[in-house]
């Protein structure tokens, strides 16, 4: 049995309720956490707070030597991290160790880009001026994160924010806040300074509410659903928070006639199935060129099958289960939707009855329609229904379709294409003949109602930084 405490201003701290926290493969517990409340939330922001007169002074080098230490420590436990991340989020062991390498490659990046932070000069229009622009950090960011990705979501904010100056109070998900404490356990041994990151574990509302209400709290980043995203921005208004916003998405997979069909299909099951589909980048909908699509919907249900399902300790699984009942509720209504509605099943369907845990099998439903459920939200599991196009603008249309605007895929060899396509899609991240397109270095991040801001690359740091422009007479 796991337990931790949660971590505010370089102590473990208790509550006095704790949460279960559940394995999704064998539904047991592996350990608890405490429930915080508003008065953690608020400690928390007390110690960032203080902290940050301190840490937002410190010159760039050291910020990046200690993200540095942070960096070393993490990749020396990469397997425990993902051993706890596999144990409390359910996805195959491999997977994890993939997802602590990319988590820690934001910061290793921000490490380094914390040394690029510049201002600018301006000529000025009298010559007794000097017009001088600096960049600033933000102040103390709330980061709330979700469990799909229980490491990288939270590096993905806090590396940025820690090299920019800011210090960080992070409320992980409640599915997953082990592998959330073990990094801030490295923080913490890495010399991290206490307050300059806390992690408060517990009541999502009240934390929440807290860290809303407090105008100390200058930034506030989210990932998550839609829905609380928005509960999230209103909140925001009453003290004017800069907010960044990673939310929803309902991906378009396109393959056209002239596309690699081997390529293609490799490409729809990494982008699909990866994660058990709970990734909000994944595939959620495949339109087929009419004259290629009994092929490569054959060649999708053919690889689909062959896919192991199991407990994501088990090196023959390539399928972990999905994070809770509720979750299996919704994948399962989507597929009974899309057999009502006249779709048909080619692979998979229902639930790996026989097991303890939260499987369901990766389904591939043929004949989709835009009237099914899973061809206008989001599914966040494995079902992948495939649907047939006549025109590239009519595809381009229905893609396009949908109040998200996350991430889209396209498969050809044409380049006109491609190029076309990918211009016309009302998306934040294109993979062209590339289903897993997120990397450190580039911007992430969505369009419409999937989210506000970027993270990644240069473009994520910005977040967590104010201009400040200062006129000087001479
Ligand atoms: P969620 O919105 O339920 O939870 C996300 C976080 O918000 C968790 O920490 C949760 O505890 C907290 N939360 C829940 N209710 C809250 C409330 N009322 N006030 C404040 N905080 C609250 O989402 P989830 O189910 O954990 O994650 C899945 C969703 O996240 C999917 O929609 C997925 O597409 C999205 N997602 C988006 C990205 C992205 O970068 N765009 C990345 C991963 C996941």
């Amino acid at each position: 049995m796991m337990k931790y405490g949660m971590y505010i201003d370089g102590q473990w701290a208790d509550a006095d309720k704790t949460i279960e926290v559940i394995n999704p493969a064998t539904r047991e517990v592996v350990g608890t956490v405490p429930f915080g409340g508003g008065d953690q939330a608020k400690l928390a922001v007390d110690a960032a707070y203080e902290a940050y007169r301190s840490w937002s002074k410190t010159t760039a080098d050291e910020r990046s030597k200690l993200l540095k230490n942070w960096h070393r420590l993490i990749e020396a436990h990469t397997d425990e991290l993902a051993r706890i991340m596999t144990m409390e989020q359910g996805k195959p062991l491999q997977e994890a160790i993939g997802e602590i390498r990319y988590a820690n490659q934001y910061i290793e990046w921000y490490a380094e880009e914390a040394k690029r932070i510049y201002g600018e000069t301006i000529p000025a229009s009298s010559p007794n001026k000097r017009m001088i622009v600096l960049k600033q950090p933000v102040g103390v960011v709330a980061a709330i994160t979700p469990w799909n990705f229980p490491a990288a979501m939270i590096t993905r904010k806090a590396a940025p924010a820690l090299a920019a100056g800011c210090t960080v109070v992070v409320k992980p998900s409640e599915e997953t806040p082990f592998t959330a404490l073990k990094l801030a356990e490295l923080a913490d041994k890495a010399g991290i300074p206490r307050g300059v990151l806390n992690v408060v574990t517990g009541d999502p509302a009240a934390i929440a509410a807290e860290w809303q209400r407090d105008a100390r709290v200058r930034k506030l980043s989210f990932t998550g659903s839609t829905h609380v995203g928005k509960q999230l921005m209103r909140g925001a208004a009453d003290t004017v928070k800069k907010v960044s916003l990673e939310l929803g998405g309902h991906a378009p997979f396109i393959v056209t006639e002239h596309a690699d069909l081997e390529m293609a299909v490799e490409g729809a099951i990494a982008s699909k199935f990866r994660n058990a589909g709970q990734t909000c980048v994944c595939t959620n909908r495949i339109y087929v060129a009419a004259p290629i699509a009994d092929e490569f919907t054959r060649r999708l249900a053919d690889r689909t099958s062959r896919l192991q399902v199991g407990d994501g300790m088990l090196d023959t699984t390539d399928i972990g289960p999905l994070i809770n009942e509720r979750a299996v509720g919704k994948v399962k209504a989507h597929i009974a939707d899309a057999i009502a509605k006249g779709g048909r099943v080619v692979a998979g369907v229902h639930a790996a009855e026989d097991r303890d845990g939260y499987f369901i099998k990766p389904t591939v439903i043929a004949d989709a329609t835009d009237e099914m459920l899973c061809m206008q939200e989001e599914t966040f599991g494995p079902l992948a229904p495939v649907a047939v196009f006549q025109s590239l603008e009519e595809v381009v249309r229905r893609a396009n379709e949908s109040p998200y605007g996350l991430a889209a895929y396209v498969y050809t060899e044409n380049i006109r294409e491609a190029v076309t396509i990918a211009e016309s899609l009302e998306y934040g991240i294109i993979g062209v003949n590339d289903g897993a397109p997120s990397a450190a270095q580039a911007p992430f991040g969505g369009l419409k109602e999937s989210g506000l801001g970027r993270e990644g690359g240069h473009f994520g740091i910005e977040e967590y930084l104010e201009i400040k422009y200062i006129s000087l007479g001479i």
